[in-house]
This record gives C-alpha cells, structure tokens and sequence, in this order.
C-alpha cells in the first residue's frame, strides 16, 4: 500500500501504521480533507455509531471535538486557552478509551489512545514526544533485566543483610554528602492532611468510603494556620495529603494553599488524587516541588479488587499520573507501592521498571521512593502478603542499589528504632512529628479524631533531629536546589 502522509502534524508523528488497518473508502465526508489518520479516527466512530444508540451521544461529542482539535492544528488562530481547553477534553477521552478497553480492547483503540496522546501533546505546544505508555514498560520483562536480575538476587535471604546494608550506606554517602562535609544529608518534613473527605473505597484505607469517621475538610485559613505550627516546629517542606473528593480539593484550592506557601518560604510537595496535566501545571505554576503518586500495587488484578470503585479504580489514569506531572513541569515525581497488598518482589520489579521508564523520559527530574507499609487497616481488611522488618530493609537496599541517587522516604508509620537504623543506611527524606487527621497539629482542643492510620513513631521533631545528629547525619530543613521549581515568590 502507498503510504499516505497526513497533512496535521501529530497525526504524521504516529505514523502510518495505520495504514495496513484502513479501509481505503471512507464512508463519512467530515473530514475529508485530512487524510488516513483522520480517518481512522473517524471509521472507529462510525463504528461506535453502528454499535447501538446508547454510546451515539458521546460519540457525536468525539467527532466533533476531533473537527474541533484539527481546525485548531491546521490553524493558527486558536488561543491558547482554547486549545488548553481542546487538549483536556482530548485527555479525558483518551482515558476512558484506556478504562473502557482495558482487558479486552482491540488493537485500534491502542493506537486511538496513541493518536489523541499526541494531539493533546501538540495542542498545548509542548515538545513533540513518543506516547505516554508505562503500561508497556511495567509489564516488559524484558526491560531493566541486569538491574532486575540484581535486585532480585538482594531481595534472597542467602545474600547476608549486612553485606547489603554496607553496600547501600556506602552509596547513600557518596551521593548525599556536600563537597567537603563529612555529613551525609537528610531531609525532614511533615505532612499536611488538608481533607479527609474521599469518594472512593479503597480497602485498606481509613478515609474510605462508606466508612463512619469524623469527617474534616481544612479551608484555607485553617489550612494555612497548620502550616504555620509546622514552620514553628522548624519544617520547611510540607508535603500536602488530602482524600479524594473534587468537589473540596479543587486544583484551584491547592494551588491558592501552595501560593499562600510560597509567600512564607515553604516548599510545598502534594500527595494528592491524581490531576490532569493542566491542574499539574497549575500547581507547578503556584511552587509547588513534587508529587507523590503510590502506584499501591501493579498487579492489575489484585489493583481492581482494592479499589471496586471510585476514580481510583482507573489503573492508567494512576499510573500516568507522574508522567502528566513531568510534563507539566513537577521537578520531583515520587513512586510508591504499599506493602502488604501484593507480592513485593514483583510489585518492586515493576516499580523499578516504571522508575526506569520516567527516568528515561524526564532525565532532569528527581525520583524518589517510599515503601510505606500496612501496619493496622481498617476492620473487614487483612493484607495478604505481609512484610516482615528484614525484606522491608532489604527492600529499601534494593532501591538504593538500583537507583543509587534517587531521595528514599520513610514515614512516622514505622518504630523509632527501625526508622533510626534505616536513616543510618540509605534513607534521605523524614517525616516527623506527624499527624494523619485534618487540623491534627492544633491540639488545644484534645488529640483529632479522623485518621487516617495510626503514627507509630510519636517522637517530637526535634527529637528525630537530635537522634539523627547524633548518629551523624546533618539535617536539613529546605528542600535541596535540585528538587525545587523557583517559585515566583523567590528572588
Ligand atoms: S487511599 Fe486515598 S483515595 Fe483511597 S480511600 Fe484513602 S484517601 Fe481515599
């Protein structure tokens, strides 16, 4: 067959694969003037017209949203908020196409996904790039295999602990001690639980629905005046949690909170449901430093079950999540699985996997890691696969080895002494003196209700700080240079 060129330039960037599956004739004229890729947007949708009335409605959206997109490409006069608005609507129908054909989907609606991933990508002008597909690389066993061989073989009981922890400690130092200290760095900070409304029923969460806790939701001022506790405790980087529910925690309510940050010379980093790439960028736009986005598991499967419904239930709008963050400019993207959910040798095969894959893609931003694990869940819920104290170690030896200048993060769900003994080896960021209910660090009125699981290492700030000096290591307050976006509010 002759190759045909597509005159919208995104649609030539996915190239004429599409030809082999294209019908030659094509049975609708809208978009005649643009050629085979157009038109394979279009067959697919007659196709969705002929499939029963009930999808027509959101069909004839598509098509015309499409017509919308092309005339925004071929021409020039589109503003960019119109085609800021044209690239969200086309983000959002690339991820019910990824919901929708999830297990079952013919191969069309792959490259469907790959073509509108794209035209989002030109809409807003960024640099032309390979579609989104972290999906292909958490699953290629063939990918990261040296790296994977050798972290599998870390994770054996036959190769001795101390070995591993000398050899993960040794790169830690390397890489996390300034020229000319004799001090390896560690960052402490706090969390900031802004909301626990959430409108999903993850299983092993205490937020989840239709759970009976006291509900809170912070509004700014009150949000502001936790953070200004915080920074009376010494923290200049606050990580901001919130449950999951739009209509409260709207991207225009964070980034108000992050601004309100900014202006007092904190560093906020979000540990948030997942957003498009637009509210990312608006977040980015108002300081805000990283993202943290726990993958929770990569088995598919055992993901579905964990979470029947809400909008986490959607595994690739999750698993995208870091990746839209990248893009719309987050310096620091962390990853996570939750341990006791799943296998942890296979969820941290793919962990590294996708760690590798956004490596490759946002080579200037900073990954970081935490393995945060289940200690007490919520009654009806009892994690299939516990980690006992030497694999959790091992597990954050395996991440240092495998990504010797990645941050590791520990949080205050683990004991003091185990904390203390993995700050001393590979750990390079800390929460402290941390609460997990909205409004928690205000105790005038007796201990918060509403949290999400239980602190288990109670010490003070300064307390953690005083520990982790003595064992030789210099605390820091500020986030490192590296991993922070120069707000507006800086000189
Ligand atoms: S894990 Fe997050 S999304 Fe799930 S119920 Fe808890 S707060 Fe909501």
């Amino acid at each position: 067959m002759r190759e045909k060129v597509c005159h919208v330039p995104f649609l030539n960037s996915v190239g004429p694969r599409y030809d082999a599956d294209m019908d030659p004739k094509c049975r609708c004229h809208q978009f005649a003037a643009c050629a085979p890729h157009v038109h394979f947007l279009k067959e697919r949708h007659l196709g969705l017209y002929e499939r029963g009335k009930a999808r027509s409605g959101l069909a004839a959206e598509e098509l015309s949203l499409l017509k919308e997109a092309e005339q925004a490409l071929l021409g020039d006069d589109a503003s960019d908020v119109r085609r800021q608005d044209l690239a969200c609507r086309i983000e959002r129908w690339r991820y019910r196409i990824l919901d929708e054909y999830r297990d079952t989907g013919p191969p069309q609606d792959r490259r469907l996904a790959d073509a509108l991933d794209i035209a989002a990508n030109e809409l807003v002008r960024r640099d032309a790039r390979p579609p989104r597909w972290p999906r292909g690389a958490i699953s290629d066993a063939s990918r990261d295999r040296d790296r994977l061989a050798r972290a599998a073989r870390c994770l054996d009981r036959e190769v001795p602990l101390e070995d591993l922890v000398r050899r993960a400690a040794q790169l830690t130092r390397r890489h996390f001690t300034a020229p000319g200290s004799n001090r390896r760095r560690i960052l402490l900070y706090a969390p900031l639980y802004l909301s626990n409304y959430c409108l999903n029923h993850c299983v092993y969460c205490g937020f989840r629905q239709p759970r009976d806790v006291p509900r809170r939701h912070l509004d700014l001022d009150e949000a502001v005046g936790q953070a200004e506790i915080l920074c009376r405790r010494g923290f200049r980087h606050i990580l901001l949690v919130a449950g999951d529910d739009p209509r409260l925690t709207t991207p225009e309510y964070y980034a108000g909170l992050a601004d309100a940050l900014a202006e007092r010379r904190v560093a906020p980093a979000v540990e948030i449901a997942p957003q498009s790439t637009a509210s990312y960028a608006a977040l980015a736009a108002a300081g805000v430093c990283g993202v943290t986005l726990y993958q929770e598991t990569y088995n598919e499967g055992l993901y579905c079950l964990y979470h029947p419904c809400g909008s986490k239930r959607s595994f690739d709008w999750r698993l995208e999540g870091l990746e839209r963050a990248a893009e719309a400019g987050m310096q620091r993207l962390g990853l996570g699985i939750l341990l006791g959910l799943a296998d942890p040798r296979e969820d941290m095969a793919a962990m590294l996997r996708h760690a590798g894959y956004l490596r490759n893609r946002f080579p200037d931003c900073t990954l970081a890691f935490s393995l945060p694990r289940i200690h007490q869940a919520p009654e009806g819920f009892t994690p299939p696969y516990a980690v006992d104290d030497e694999t959790f170690i091992r597990l954050y030896c395996v991440l240092r080895i495998a990504f010797p200048r990645a941050e590791l993060v520990l949080s205050t769900r683990e004991p003091a002494g185990l904390r203390n003994r993995l700050a001393r080896i590979c750990i390079t960021q800390m929460s402290a003196g941390s609460s997990t209910a909205p409004g928690g660090y205000d105790t005038r009125n007796g201990p918060s209700s509403g949290e999400q699981f239980p602190v288990c290492d109670r010490r003070r700030p300064d307390e953690v700080a005083g520990c982790l000096d003595a064992a030789g290591l210099e605390v820091v307050w500020n986030v490192p240079d590296g991993s922070k976006r120069k707000s507006r509010h800086e000189p």
